[in-house]
């Protein structure tokens, strides 16, 4: 029985919880909140849900399970969800006065709050090619979301996989250019190894695809 965790300091982490409990039985998963250094550590993976990064890493930091959250990215598979992206990011833009603490494991840069202050929130229809049945289009929920400004992978990291992208002609005005296509900005789930990020909310709708691809390519799969 593999046991994954939801980082329970502050967000969304019920919805969360809620969306792996109906893989439980099929995976033989145990699905613990996590609040503490003990919590984390009967953890063979876990999620950082949605809400608000620096409050998420102020809590993590008083609650003695920031250095603990550290160590456990450099070997076990972590899936950030909003906040919980940039939380999993190795640097950050826009962060608040004061600074963000960061957990790192993926080697990109995200900005906070990235879709501009006249977009807090929105739906768009995402392309799903890394998933279970692609060609159904997934109802990605953006609530002041992470942008992904940039990949910088090393050489010796494993490599960046795009799970799924919105399409360009669905970016706000403020972000749209002629070169959209390839940009990071349209990359809304990546993979990096054990590690995943979304930049929306996939917890919040009823579609289980994005829980299942974690459980099965990021906790079962065999990857770096
Ligand atoms: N804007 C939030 C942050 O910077 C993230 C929003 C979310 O998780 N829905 O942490």
């Amino acid at each position: 029985r593999k046991v994954v965790g939801i980082l329970a300091l502050q967000g969304a982490f019920v919805e969360h919880q809620a969306a792996l409990e109906k893989l439980a039985f099929q995976y033989r998963l145990e699905v613990i909140l996590v609040k503490t250094p003990e919590e984390l550590a009967r953890c063979d993976a876990l999620v950082i849900p949605g809400g608000e990064s620096t409050t998420i890493a102020l809590l993590a930091r008083l609650s003695g399970v920031l250095d603990p959250l550290r160590e456990f990215v450099r070997t076990k598979p972590v899936w950030g969800t909003c906040a919980g992206a940039i939380l999993l990011s190795q640097a950050v833009e826009n962060a608040k006065k004061g600074g963000q603490e960061l957990l790192g494991g993926m080697s990109i840069t995200t900005a906070r709050n990235g879709w501009g202050s006249q977009v807090e929130s929105f739906e768009a229809a995402l392309t799903v090619d890394g998933l279970q049945s692609p060609d159904v289009p997934f109802t990605g929920v953006f609530i002041r979301a992470p942008v992904v400004v940039k990949l910088h992978p090393a050489p010796e990291d494993p490599p960046i996989l795009v799970v799924a992208r919105l399409s360009p002609h669905l970016l706000p005005p403020s972000l749209a250019s002629p070169h959209h296509s390839d940009e990071p900005k349209i990359f809304v789930a990546l993979r990096q190894g054990k590690h995943f990020l979304t930049t929306f909310h996939p917890e919040l709708t009823d579609d289980n695809r994005f829980h299942e691809y974690f459980i099965r390519e990021c906790v079962f799969s065999q990857c770096r």
